[in-house]
């Protein structure tokens, strides 16, 4: 596989398809057995975490249930530090078991931003599935139960992450290629 051209940058394959099922289905795995005796509710964080939630979801085997709510604070390939709430959560989670379903922690501002809101509503439980983390990004320290990968502080894109509203639909992940700022 080659470099991608995504609006006016180049990104080069990172983390393949299989690669990506893969660490999903070791996730859902262990939700299985975690919440054997439960039956949590995944709240997947839009627009980004789409095809990681669908997947993921795919392979939950117990009785669950999910909802959607929106949250941003990117644009283009920066972070700007402002989290926003364009679609609020409308399910109660007090007294059950929240999994949050998110595609990328970077520098944690977003979870931080949301987990103290939720948390007020007294939940049981409340459990992060995350597909990439960013360690050396994370300025806010976020607790990630359910980890797919831990990946250095470069912009991706694909499998649901875009770069400027392009490259969601990509099946795999590429990286922003080295000499691109
Ligand atoms: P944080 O608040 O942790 O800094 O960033 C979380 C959000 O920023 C993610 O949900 C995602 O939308 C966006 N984001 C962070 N890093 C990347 C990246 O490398 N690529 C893309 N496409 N989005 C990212």
């Amino acid at each position: 596989m080659s470099a991608i051209k995504v609006h006016d940058k180049y990104f080069v394959p990172y983390l393949s398809e299989e690669e990506i099922q893969h660490h999903i289905q070791e996730i859902a795995a262990k939700i299985n057995t975690d919440y054997a005796d439960k039956k949590p509710l995944f709240i997947a964080i839009l627009n980004g975490s789409f095809m990681f939630a669908a997947d993921l979801f795919k392979h939950i085997a117990i009785d669950c249930e999910i909802c959607f709510i929106k949250l941003a604070s990117y644009k283009g390939t920066k972070s700007t530090g402002q989290v926003v709430t364009p679609i609020g959560l409308d399910t109660d989670v007090t007294g059950r078991d929240i999994i949050i379903v998110e595609d990328i922690v970077d520098t944690g501002k977003t979870l931080n931003h949301f987990l103290p809101q939720l948390h007020n509503q007294q939940p049981t439980s409340l459990k992060l599935a995350i597909l990439l983390h960013k360690p050396t990004a994370t300025v806010y320290p976020i607790k990630i139960d359910y980890c797919g990968f831990s990946i250095p502080d470069k912009f991706v894109v694909g499998y649901g992450l875009d770069y400027n509203g392009l490259g969601r639909n990509i099946r795999s992940i590429y990286q922003l290629q080295e000499n691109e700022a």
